[in-house]
């Protein structure tokens, strides 16, 4: 790779990018292709771009602001309406094609094996074919994510559904609209399109979609510009900050604490703002306050009745090369986690991860044991 050239091409100096390699940007030559990943954001460049060479470079996908109060936010960030589509729960992957293949890039800028096979299954080639610079921006989705594992979408392992396109070489996205077009002209899945509304209508629309996205255990919504002139923003719902909630305590310790502190503050706005009665306000109480507590109380007993703490996915691979890959994929990321024997299942073959969560296995039974916090 020519980094004189690549460093052009981001608009920094040649010596500037040699002095972030290895620091900043880490150098991957496995899975091929090789490639430069930006670890974090620098000078105008998206944490988790990857460079293949100086004509093919993927920016990371940007990061989208979330609207604490939906009434103020769309005033303030859209006061000429919006477009609404779902946020689904899953891994932001970038699949692009180069020197042939098609690959998917997580948020991170890894390449991860199992979401490529994804990718290649039911993803239809053409469309890199007519567009070899095309970077399709999506999320996987479904209860064989081994990220984010969700089974209230229709997916029997997991899904590709797309959000939106850009370019090799260009930092923009082209926006819904444009994913939408090339969604259906190559029978790609897309993310659900709720409608445009105006700034007026559009608080109270939301309001009743993400109260019903919740109750079907769905995210919420990311709230766009119909024109894609302006950064787009996202919504959820209670439910799905409390099944996140509910997670993380089972590991409580393994979670950075702003994970928690940044949930029970959204419900604290979203509460005031849709100005609830006793009985809504007492089911949100009781919905946080349990998705707090009941995990980190079976945790505890776990531990007791000395059983080890893990986190436990899975997933569905055709072919059985894609699941050595994604251990030492897991590996390369520090993930530490056992792999069972890959067992046939109807699609390809199952299997079974334990994810270690080391230090809340550690401080509970340091607890336990009488150790003080
Ligand atoms: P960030 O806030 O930095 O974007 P995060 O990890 O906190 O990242 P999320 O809270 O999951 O991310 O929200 C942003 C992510 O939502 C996007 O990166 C994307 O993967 C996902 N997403 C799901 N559905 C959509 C959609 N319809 N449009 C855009 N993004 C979507």
């Amino acid at each position: 790779m020519k980094l004189g050239a690549v460093a052009e091409r981001l608009g920094v100096s040649a010596e500037r990018l040699e002095r972030m390699v290895g620091r900043i940007v880490r150098s991957s030559d496995w899975p091929l292709p090789p490639l430069l990943r930006f670890d974090k954001a620098v000078s105008g460049i998206e944490a988790g771009t990857v460079v293949f060479d100086e004509d093919e470079i993927v920016s990371g996908y940007p990061k989208i602001r979330r609207a604490m109060m939906l009434s103020p936010a769309i005033k303030r960030h859209f006061p000429d309406g919006v477009l609404v589509e779902e946020k689904m729960n899953g891994h932001n992957v970038r699949v692009v094609m180069v020197g042939g293949r098609v690959i998917a890039l997580t948020r991170g800028g890894f390449i991860c094996p199992y979401s490529t096979e994804v990718a290649k299954d039911q993803i239809n080639p053409r469309i890199f074919e007519d567009h070899p610079d095309i970077v399709l921006c999506g999320e996987m989705v479904g209860p064989k994510n081994p990220y984010v594992p969700k089974d209230v979408y229709d997916a029997e392992a997991m899904d590709f559904y797309l959000f939106d396109v850009s370019r090799k070489g260009k930092r923009d996205m082209e926006g819904s609209a444009t994913a939408r077009l090339l969604a259906e002209e190559y029978g790609i899945r897309s993310v659900r399109l709720f409608g445009e509304f105006g700034a007026e209508e559009a608080t109270e629309e939301i309001k009743e979609m993400v109260k019903e996205l919740g109750r079907r255990g769905r995210e919420g919504v990311v709230i766009k510009d119909p024109a894609n002139l302006k950064s787009p923003i996202k919504y959820t719902s209670s439910q799905s900050n409390c099944r996140d909630l509910e997670f993380a305590f089972r590991y409580y310790n393994d979670y950075g604490q702003d994970f928690f502190f940044s949930r029970v503050v959204r419900e604290g706005f979203q509460a005031a703002e849709w100005a609830e009665g006793d009985e809504e306000f007492l089911d949100r109480c009781l919905r946080l306050g349990r998705s707090m507590l009941s995990p980190m109380r079976e945790t505890v007993e776990a531990k007791i009745a000395g059983e080890d703490i893990v986190q436990e996915v899975e997933i569905l691979v055709k072919d059985l090369q894609t699941a050595k890959d994604f251990e030492e994929h897991f590996r390369r990321m520090g993930v530490r986690a056992t792999f069972d024997p890959p067992r046939p299942s109807p699609g390809g073959h199952l299997v079974k991860i334990k994810r270690l969560v080391m230090s809340t296995n550690d401080k509970t039974s340091s607890v336990i044991e009488g150790q003080l916090w």
